[in-house]
């Protein structure tokens, strides 16, 4: 239960190729986007990984919302030997996928995508627990705006079930 508060999920045990949602980013069918980075993740990952920020991140695409995390060829920059090189500090969109959150009608809404994982699991249960990882990470609405215009046109092909809407981590405790 402790893995899946930090959005470890057990589903990705039985996935074909462990980590396949790291080694797509290419063109073409079944490309995903590389991930956005929240304001404060560049800087954790810099001093985790002791690689420059300029090495390792570029500019969101469109520009204009923050940085992402750069590809080496099809993979991410970071996934090395079969496997993450940050898994600790890895950020948020890779602690939620294959949940993401996009801006619908103004809103932000959870979303999970049903074509991506070569395996069935139970979103429902899982769901909960990427909720914890967002409710955890203590961003503002702005942030998540950035975080939803990176890579959606990569993305938008993709399918996926709405969810519910997203209580923003920094309303709900200014709230509370
Ligand atoms: S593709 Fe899906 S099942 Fe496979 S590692 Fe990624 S999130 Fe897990
Ligand atoms: S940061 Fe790690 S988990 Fe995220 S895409 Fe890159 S290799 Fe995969």
């Amino acid at each position: 239960m402790q893995a899946e508060l930090d959005g470890t999920f057990d589903f990705c045990e039985s996935c074909s190729q462990h980590n396949n949602c790291c080694v797509r980013m290419r063109h073409g069918k079944g490309q995903v986007a590389s991930p956005p980075l929240l304001p404060h993740e560049a800087g954790l990952i810099a001093s985790v990984s002791k690689i420059e920020i300029s090495e390792f991140a570029e500019d969101t695409t469109p520009p204009g919302n923050g940085l992402a995390i750069r590809a080496n060829g099809d993979r991410c920059y970071f996934y090395r030997d079969g496997k993450c090189a940050i898994y600790s500090a890895r950020p948020l969109d890779c602690r939620i996928f294959p949940f993401d959150i996009r801006e619908v009608d103004g809103g932000l809404f959870w979303i999970v995508y049903t074509d991506l994982c070569p395996t069935s699991f139970d979103f429902r249960r899982h769901f909960a627990s990427a909720k914890h990882v967002l409710a955890k990470s203590n961003v503002s609405r702005a942030d998540l705006i950035a975080f939803t215009k990176h890579g959606h046109v990569v993305m938008a092909p993709h399918s996926f079930r709405l969810l519910e809407e997203v209580v923003v981590p920094r309303e709900a405790s200014t709230q509370a």
